[in-house]
């Protein structure tokens, strides 16, 4: 508990303001010092060690809105968290209050309109399987324990991103309480200015607390490529992912990752640690279509291992979730690619061999399709044509080895972003925040920074990529 002493809200805040919010606030209010507090104050990032001084565990949008007065009013340091998996840390912060929606789960779908509404602290677990029982979905990420806010408000690249768009092109409406405390709709019809800046913007302009989603027909079988393919000298997994994905159907998307063979049962113990390319995706149709689809990606040498096959959607999105426990160490960041050049391969050939770490990767997201069709302004999210993104997912166990892990990234990033066609980042793979919102929001800033003085003039949700107003109040923690 060192360097927190006196960070007990009560001693922070007036005791009047106190009473009347702690009297009247359904869930769970976690202070330094209680039983839960260790617990709750952590999230999935192990490299993230912040002490808030008030968890306020929301019940419903009555206790989200009483937080967001309490802070405004108290000047109090906010953090928001709803799945808390972002990389960078942003849903807890030292010595303020963490407006915590991990307890909002519920989901709904309207099968007839084809809609899902979910409350903001919802995990894609929760989504999937009540879409799942209607046969339908709409598109979120690979990992169905992180959450649907973060994900949703930077962008949300997930198995259907090629066929249906981004997680935020496929909102209807959203449900948000703003600085000043007011509970609003932001959809097209309503606040459209507000809903534009959501789809991409992050989560500078309020607390979403409930999101609507159009659902499309989807599995609930469908087939997954996970194939592994040795290392060689040629890169010639990736040359032929490359190939592949010049022609490839909207139906499948696939990530390709250099990384290293996992030392369990599943792979042959003698190629433990070696170096390889594993080629991951889904294709949203008839297996045996799946089956030609991905022929060309599985056969055209003997893979290491290959785990493709039929699976459930809902299986399919925890095939990863073991990879990344939480407590582990992470830092992820992401650079968007014109080309999948032959420079651009011997580099993540180069430096995927001098990575510090055995569980990092690598990682080539294929774009394009539906999400590529959206014109760049008609969303806060901008980096729309870009075929390829680059992540560099380092993952360690040991805090001794935190300094390498991140100078291989930064060194990496620097490198690449110095090459010819790699540009931009990607509001999910933060890192921890370190590039300007420009990197991330392109042309689109400008118009951010207007919606941005309309509805968060003083800044109070600056833990995120920070869209500074334009009277540039706050600065970014
Ligand atoms: C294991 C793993 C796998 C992943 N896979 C993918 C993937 O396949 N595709 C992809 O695109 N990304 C992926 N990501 C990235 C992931 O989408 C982001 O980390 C995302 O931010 C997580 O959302 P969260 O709600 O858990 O975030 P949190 O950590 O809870 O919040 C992150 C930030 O989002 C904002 N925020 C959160 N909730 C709200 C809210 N209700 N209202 C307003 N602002 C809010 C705040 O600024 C907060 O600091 C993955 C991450 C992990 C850890």
């Amino acid at each position: 508990m060192d360097g927190v002493e006196g960070n007990r809200i009560g001693e922070r805040v007036d005791a009047a303001a106190w009473g009347a919010f702690s009297s009247d606030f359904r869930g769970r209010l976690i202070e330094i010092g209680d039983p839960e507090y260790e617990q709750a104050r952590r999230i999935w990032n192990g490299m993230i060690d912040k002490h808030p001084a008030l968890i306020a565990e929301c019940r419903g949008t009555a206790d989200v809105a009483a937080a967001v007065n309490l802070a405004r009013e108290q000047h109090l340091e906010v953090a928001v968290r709803s799945g808390g998996h972002n990389v960078a840390g942003t849903s807890v912060c030292d010595g303020g209050i963490v407006i915590d929606l991990s307890a909002m789960r519920g989901v709904w779908v309207d099968p007839q309109h084809r809609r899902v509404r979910a409350q903001g602290g919802a995990t894609l677990g929760d989504v999937d399987r009540e879409a799942q029982a209607f046969g339908l979905a709409t598109p979120l990420g690979a990992v169905s324990v992180t959450g649907i806010a973060g994900l949703t408000l930077n962008g949300g690249l997930g198995h259907l991103r090629r066929q249906f768009g981004l997680s935020c092109d496929n909102l209807t409406a959203m449900e948000i309480v703003t600085a000043d405390g007011r509970i609003r709709t932001a959809s097209p019809e309503e606040n459209s200015d507000l809903f534009w800046a959501l789809q991409g913007g992050g989560g500078n302009f309020g607390v979403v607390t409930a999101f609507e989603y159009r659902l499309h027909e989807v599995g609930p079988e469908l087939f997954g490529l996970f194939v592994w393919h040795a290392a060689d000298a040629d890169a010639s997994p990736m040359k032929r992912f490359r190939e592949w994905a010049a022609t490839a159907p909207r139906e499948a998307s696939v990530l390709a990752f250099y990384g290293f063979i996992p030392a369990i049962e599943e792979f042959p113990e003698e190629q433990w640690g070696q170096p390889c390319y594993a080629l991951l995706g889904s294709y949203n149709g008839a297996p045996e279509e799946a089956e030609r689809v991905f022929g060309p990606l599985r056969e055209f040498a003997r893979p290491v291992a290959d785990f493709s096959g039929v699976h459930r959607y809902t299986e399919l999105q925890t095939l990863l979730e073991a990879d990344y426990p939480k407590g582990l160490h992470y830092y992820w960041k992401a650079v968007y690619l014109d080309d999948l050049t032959d420079p651009v391969l011997e580099f993540i050939a180069r430096r995927g061999a001098a990575s510090p770490s055995k569980l990092t990767t690598l990682d080539v997201w294929q774009l394009g399709g539906a999400l590529s069709e959206v014109p760049r302004e008609a969303t806060a999210f901008w980096h729309r044509d870009k075929p390829y993104m680059l992540t560099f997912e380092a993952n360690w166990e040991d805090p001794a080895e935190s300094e390498a892990n991140l100078t291989w990234v930064r060194e990496s990033v620097a490198e690449l972003r110095s090459m010819e066609g790699a540009s931009g980042g990607y509001g999910n793979f933060p890192g921890l925040g370190e590039d300007p919102a420009q990197a991330l929001y392109g042309d689109n800033h400008e118009r951010l920074v207007a919606v941005k003085d309309r509805y968060d003039p003083d800044n109070l949700f600056h833990l995120n990529q920070n869209i500074m107003p334009a009277g540039g109040k706050r600065s970014i923690a």
